[in-house]
């Protein structure tokens, strides 16, 4: 495997350690279709590659990333073919399902094994990305939030967390909308360390080597182990149940009169503005 072709994702190879690189820092690692396309494609090569033991997933630029691209789905450069199929609740079902259901869960289902190295913000569906992977190392300014409620979001399309925060975090997290840092991430189990941001890549890397010195397969069986062990504890019906009431949410007269009052504001800027209301930086 040489140097991809993406546009929008690239991919290197340090040894038995592949790096896949979402590659739109001018818009925080927003994840519009063609990211997400290109990131699935590109994680799925990596994992078919026997040669690959560990795959570091990364973020260009200030940001791991601000998450889905909302200017592809609302506002003047929205893509009229999608906001057409948007339009209605089984079109939006099934755009969501395989736009970002099927291609996280993809993530998450790897064998094998993957780091998420995180700085900047990590914000909804970036904290979703992130956490379909295994293991997270976080620089010192990375910033986790998830305020979707503020824009009347049910969280986003799997709710990652009640697992990845316990239950009464999950609440307040997503209750206020607020963000926690990395410190806050660690000491929660969300992340499994937090490093000074100029030695993210060098720590993120020696983690991932270490890991791929192991018997690839033995890890890959661990793994998983591990990921069964959270599916018998409900965490896939969890993940099912949660997303017919994001659905759900999309659609109530609430969400309606948010969506339209968007629409008409004819600016991205604004609807940012309500989904970054308590960010410090
Ligand atoms: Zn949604």
């Amino acid at each position: 495997m040489g140097e991809s072709a993406f546009e929008t994702v690239h991919v290197t190879r340090h040894g038995n350690v592949a790096r896949v690189t979402m590659n739109r820092p001018g818009q925080r690692n927003a994840q519009s279709m063609q990211l997400i396309d290109e990131l699935g494609e590109a994680m799925a090569v990596c994992d078919g590659d026997g040669d690959v033991h560990v795959i570091v997933l990364a973020g260009e630029g200030p940001a791991f990333s601000s998450g889905h691209d909302l200017k592809e789905l609302v506002g003047p450069t929205a893509d009229p073919e999608l906001t057409e199929r948007r339009s209605t609740p089984e079109g939006r079902l099934a755009h969501e399902e395989e736009q970002y259901v099927d291609h996280c869960l993809a993530i998450h289902d790897l064998r094998t094994p993957t780091v998420a190295e995180v700085q900047g913000h990590c914000v909804a569906a970036g904290l979703m990305l992130a956490c379909m992977c295994d293991l997270i190392v976080a620089a010192e300014t990375a910033v986790f939030q998830n305020p979707v409620v503020r824009m009347t979001g049910a969280g986003v399309e799997l709710l990652v967390e009640p697992w990845e925060l316990g239950a009464r975090k999950a609440k307040e997290f997503l209750f206020t909308g607020d963000p926690i840092d990395a410190m806050e991430a660690w000491r929660l189990g969300l992340v499994n360390r937090v490093v000074p941001e100029g030695s993210l890549t060098a720590e993120t890397m020696a983690l991932a080597e270490r890991i791929a010195a192991m018997p690839p397969v033995t890890v890959q069986l661990v793994k998983r182990s591990i990921n069964k062990t959270l599916d018998l504890m409900g965490k896939r019906d969890a993940f099912d149940f949660h997303f017919m009431l994001h659905q759900f949410a999309h659609d109530t007269a609430t969400a309606r009169t948010a969506l339209e009052a968007r629409r008409q504001k004819g600016s991205m800027r604004e609807v940012f503005a309500e989904r970054d209301k308590g960010f410090e930086s």
